[in-house]
Parts: structure tokens; C-alpha cells; sequence
């Protein structure tokens, strides 16, 4: 999609061209899994995948909206004068809770604004389509409206979208990832402070695949929040002892002379997870700064294998289609990315490779799982931005 593209279905709804036109990516987690809410790292990128958005500023206070991914939505119209939350045409919410939430903090616009939104991300599949719509809106808020807020703090008000508007219990990390993200590099992000540092990866001949297993995901909000409390007990435990704020305060060793303490094999497992992928993270960042993806690509299957075997989050759809990437020629690591039950993993795969890497391991899903994987390419990527004509 480009602008003339985007141009061409706006004025099919609206019956006229968009005055702008805005992209914003989606994002995937290369390591550093279930470690944002544990204090740890994480080390994502955005990806050449995404939002796009015509774009009309109004004279009055009405915005209407419309979604190419939604088209039985239909036209969404609302005032500025009442921002509530939509029960019935959720997907606006993400668009809404943004002006509502920074409207509380006394950023307002006073034009409405057409919008015409088309995505090519695979909604509710782990890479961020809810940040790429947030940071969507945050980008017109600061180049249409000239709205004063830096980028940092439009990615903190996306999670509070999510946290209070969406009523979500989700971390930093997607909007992070998004907002902040640029073309050939990964963002090393500490959660806990939220310090970070670009990565420039240089893929050497080799290209990021994604993987997705088309599962939608069903028990990942509670599981999800079970996860979450089983990490928060096993700290309570440690800090009987230790004087430490998260679990990304320990490293492997400090862990393994501790986790006696936790007294619960499961507890201790979850634990285990969450230090050292947390650790995992750190190196996997070196392994980048030193060009070495070879070494990159042996953290990434160790983050997979631990989120398998001590953080339980995978099942078979993501490890039918991470098991069967690492037997292929040309792959040097493969790993779930989000938050698992389904969604999308990733491989690093030699670019001549691609082609006989996604007809293998297709077939192997489909024969085993019943229905088709999807694989796209992900180019890591800027932010969001304005697209000119
Ligand atoms: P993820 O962020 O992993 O893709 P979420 O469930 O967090 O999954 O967010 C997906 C939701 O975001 C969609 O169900 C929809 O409400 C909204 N959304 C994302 N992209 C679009 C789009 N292109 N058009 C309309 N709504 C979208
Ligand atoms: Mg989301």
C-alpha cells in the first residue's frame, strides 16, 4: 500500500482524497519474552508491516471512521464532545481511548477529523496491531494537530489506553517498539526504568520470518494474568530473604543459590524463565553489538525451549512451527514472540532459503495441525510516520 492506494479507497468511502496520508508498524519481540512485567528486558523492532490511514481534518467536532479491515462496521461517527468507550464498535476504541486519555491530560484537539483505516498485520495475532492503531493516532495527533508531547510520552498514554480505557493488563513493551522504532535496528528496552538502546542489526543475507499459526488466540488473557501472579508469588518468596525489587534484579547464579526459597516446583520454573531470559536478553543484545547472529540465533532457540518447558506458553501450534524451522537448511534460530497459546513465532532464515523453508514447514503444519500456516517477511522498520505522495 502507498499513498495513491490508500488515496484511491478513502475517496471510495468519503468521496474525496485524504489531505494525508500516516503509517505506523506493527512490531515483533526478537527475545526478552514475559520479562516486561518482572523488571527484566526486552528487545523488540518494528517491522515494515502495518496501519495505513487516510487522513481529512474537519471544521467541526465530529470524527468519523471507518476500517477496510472491518467493512460490516461500516461508518463510525462520534463527537469529540463524548469520548466514552464504544461497546459496540470496539475497534475505535484504540482511536478514542488515545484523545480521551490525553484529553485528561489536557491535550485536546478541536477538529473532528474522516479517517479511513486499512491494516496489513494479522489482527489479534501478536504483533501489535493494537500499538500500531495507538501510535497510528498518536502520529496525527503530532503532525496534524501540531499536538506538544514527545514520542515517549505518546507511547505511555497507548498503554494507559490499554491499562485504564481498554481496562487491558498489558506492559510498555508494544507501544514502545512502535513509537520508537527505526529502519535495521532493535530497541533494547529496560522495562523497569525504561532505558533503551538501539541495536543495529545487520541481517548478513538472512531475512526475519514470520510464522503464524492462524490459532486464535482463546485462554491467553487468563493465562496471561496466571503467569503474571505466579511470578509476583515466587518474588514475595525470594524476598524473605533477598533484597531485591523484580526478578530481573538476579542473574543465574544469585537464582540457583535462591530459588530454594520458592519452595514450589511450578513457582520456581516460572521464576527460572523470567532471570534468565532476562539474561538471555543482555546477551542476545551483545551478540548483535559483536555481528555475531549465529549466536544470536542459539539465544533465540533457548528462549523458545525455556518458554516451553519452564513458563509453559507455547503449545503445539507454535512449537509444531518452531520445531520444525530449526531441522531446515539456511535457519539460524526460531522462537514464539508475544505472548504464546498461538499467534506468531519467528525465524531467521537465509534469504536464498525462504522459499523451500516456507513450503517445508507449511506442510509439516498443515499435516499436523489441520489447517494452513501464513508466513511474511519482516523488514525491521521506522516508527510511524507521514507518507507523501
Ligand atoms: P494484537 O495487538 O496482538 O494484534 P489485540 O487484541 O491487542 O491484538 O488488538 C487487536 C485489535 O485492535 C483489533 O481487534 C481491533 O479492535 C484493533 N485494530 C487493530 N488493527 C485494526 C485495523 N486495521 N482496523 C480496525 N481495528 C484494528
Ligand atoms: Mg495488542
Amino acid at each position: 500500500m502507498d499513498f495513491a492506494s490508500l488515496a484511491t479507497e478513502y475517496q471510495q468511502q468519503f468521496n474525496a482524497k485524504p489531505e494525508r496520508v500516516f503509517f505506523s508498524p506493527g512490531r515483533i519481540n526478537l527475545i526478552g519474552e514475559y520479562t516486561d512485567f518482572n523488571g527484566g528486558h526486552v528487545f523488540p523492532a518494528a517491522i515494515s508491516l502495518g496501519t495505513f490511514a487516510g487522513f481529512t481534518k474537519r471544521s467541526d467536532r465530529t470524527v468519523r471512521m471507518y476500517s477496510a479491515n472491518l467493512p460490516q462496521a461500516g461508518v463510525i461517527e462520534f463527537s469529540l464532545d463524548d469520548l466514552s468507550f464504544d461497546k459496540a464498535a470496539n475497534w475505535t476504541n484504540y482511536f478514542k481511548g488515545m484523545l480521551f486519555e490525553l484529553g485528561k491530560q489536557g491535550k485536546q484537539i478541536d477538529q473532528g477529523f474522516d479517517l479511513f483505516v486499512h491494516g496489513n498485520l494479522p489482527d489479534g495475532s501478536g504483533l501489535s496491531s493494537s500499538a500500531s492503531v495507538e501510535m497510528l493516532m498518536g502520529e496525527i495527533l503530532l503532525k496534524a494537530y501540531g499536538m506538544a508531547i514527545s514520542r515517549v510520552d505518546l507511547v505511555k498514554v497507548g498503554q494507559q489506553v490499554e491499562n485504564d480505557y481498554l481496562g487491558l493488563n498489558t506492559g510498555i513493551m508494544d507501544q514502545f517498539a512502535v513509537g520508537m522504532g527505526k529502519k535495521d535496528q532493535a530497541i533494547l528496552l529496560d522495562t523497569n526504568t525504561l532505558k533503551y538502546e538501539y541495536a543495529p542489526v545487520k541481517m548478513d543475507g538472512y531475512v526475519v520470518v514470520i510464522m503464524n499459526t492462524k490459532k486464535r488466540r482463546e485462554l491467553t488473557d487468563s493465562k496471561y494474568n496466571e503467569r503474571r501472579s505466579q511470578c509476583e508469588e515466587a518474588l514475595r518468596r525470594l524476598q524473605t530473604k533477598l533484597d531485591i525489587q523484580t526478578l530481573g534484579d538476579l542473574d543465574q547464579d544469585q537464582f540457583d543459590q535462591n530459588s530454594y526459597l520458592i519452595n514450589d516446583d511450578v513457582l520456581i520454573k516460572r521464576a527460572r524463565h523470567a532471570v534468565i531470559e532476562n539474561q538471555r536478553t543482555l546477551k542476545a543484545y551483545q551478540a548483535l553489538q559483536d555481528n555475531d547472529l549465529v549466536t544470536f540465533g542459539k539465544l533465540i532457540n533457548a528462549s523458545h525451549v525455556s518458554l516451553h518447558y519452564d513458563f509453559a506458553v507455547t503449545g503445539k501450534e507454535l512449537d509444531t512451527l518452531v520445531e520444525t524451522a530449526w531441522q531446515q537448511p539456511g535457519v539460524l534460530g526460531a522462537r514464539m514472540t508475544g505472548a504464546g497459546f498461538g499467534g506468531c513465532a519467528i525465524a531467521i532464515v537465509k534469504e536464498a532459503n525462504v522459499d523451500a523453508f516456507e513450503q517445508a514447514v507449511g506442510q509439516v503444519y498443515q499435516d499436523t495441525i489441520g489447517h494452513p500456516a501464513e508466513f511474511y517477511i519482516a523488514h525491521l522498520d521506522d516508527g510511524p510516520r507521514e507518507l507523501t505522495k
